[in-house]
């Protein structure tokens, strides 16, 4: 044995265990606006306010008017593995929102300079925290309307090395739009303001027709070619839009999948969107989707990764099948003859 005498071992600090759980799941600013945003959600917000400078790095800020939090649970909600979405053990097996692990916000915060302010409803008067690489630093009182207001500066500024790893402000800006439009177009009837410095990118009013949040992001050659889709199956049930063949792409960005409110990237579902529009798209052509799934929790597990976008299915090959057929049924009633693109 090379080692002199036996190894001492320690239990980390939760500051820096917090640090280390943040990699996983803060990878970059559009991991926290994810989060964030999510959050929001989870709060039944009606208007959710994204705002971000030099890239989301120098700072992030998320005002909604959801829910709201007391003054004594704010210390909480910056705890790790405390959450309020698992009020009992058994909900882990019936997820209803987005988040449950209760990480989030003590991740975040463990790297970087987060301020929340916060009022619940009924509450004389909001509550402000201030947190520095993970210590809370001064909880008081403070004016605010009810809702929450979450501001991140300073990203990976204790995390040298995880700082270096990120792009340029306009690359990460571009992560987080994308982050953002998975969440605006998952919630079309939320009104969501994204603004980049002083300038506003998008100011998206509620609507109950999601074809409205699709043009809003990607304009009229995309919701001029939607399809409906729309299936009757009490386990698997699909609903949205797929684009007309004519309308399609170099690669598999533009397929947008939700499952029960997620947005989720899945390689067999995106083959079977693949497979439903062979013969009507040259190779190397993928098609553009807005499908929106719904299972009962029971028949999914959330809990593979930390950021959530990928799943497991119960029954995989009942959702591949389910997706394929809704598609290729939905073809077959449509004339798809004078779609076809031309001959390769
Ligand atoms: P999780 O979302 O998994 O519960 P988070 O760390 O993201 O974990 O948040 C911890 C808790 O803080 C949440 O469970 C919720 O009670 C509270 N919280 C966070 N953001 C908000 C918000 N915008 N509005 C109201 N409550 C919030
Ligand atoms: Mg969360």
């Amino acid at each position: 044995c090379v080692v002199s005498g036996p190894r001492i071992i320690r239990q980390l600090p939760p500051q820096l265990v917090n640090q280390i759980a943040a990699g996983e799941v803060i990878e970059r600013p559009a991991s926290v606006v994810k989060e964030l945003l999510e959050n929001s959600i989870d709060a039944g917000s009606s208007r959710i306010e994204l705002t971000i400078d030099g890239g989301g790095v120098e700072m992030i800020r998320i005002s909604d008017d959801g829910c709201g939090m007391t003054a004594d649970q704010l210390p909480l909600a910056v705890t790790s593995h405390a959450t309020s979405k698992l009020p009992d053990d058994d909900s882990l097996f019936h997820v209803g929102t987005l988040g449950f692990r209760g990480e989030a916000l003590a991740s975040i915060a463990s790297v970087s300079q987060m301020t929340i302010r916060s009022r619940a409803e009924g509450e004389p008067s909001g509550s402000q925290i201030d947190i520095r690489g993970g210590v809370i630093e001064s909880p008081g009182p403070c004016g605010c309307p009810v809702g929450t207001t979450i501001e991140v500066r300073n990203l990976f500024f204790n995390t040298p090395v995880r700082r270096k790893f990120l792009k340029t402000p306009q690359t990460e800006r571009g992560h987080i739009v994308e982050a953002f439009t998975r969440l605006a177009l998952a919630n079309p009837k939320v009104h969501f303001v994204l603004r980049n410095g002083d300038k506003d990118m998008f100011d998206l009013l509620p609507t109950v027709r999601w074809a409205d949040r699709i043009e809003a992001f990607f304009g009229t050659e995309i919701s001029e070619s939607l399809i409906q889709i729309e299936n009757d199956d009490a386990q698997v049930k699909i609903s949205g839009y797929a684009c007309d063949p004519s309308v399609n792409r170099g690669n598999n960005r533009m397929q947008y999948l939700f499952l029960n409110g997620r947005h989720i990237r899945d390689r067999a579902l995106q083959h079977a969107l693949g497979e439903a529009y062979r013969g009507l798209l040259m190779v190397g052509r993928h098609p553009v989707c807005f499908l929106r799934m719904t299972m009962p929790p029971e028949m999914i597990d959330v809990n593979v990764h930390p950021a959530k976008l990928e799943v497991r299915f119960t029954d995989s090959g009942r959702v591949y099948s389910r997706l394929l057929q809704t598609l290729r049924q939905r073809f077959l009633a449509t004339d798809m003859t004078h779609r076809v693109g031309p001959a390769p």
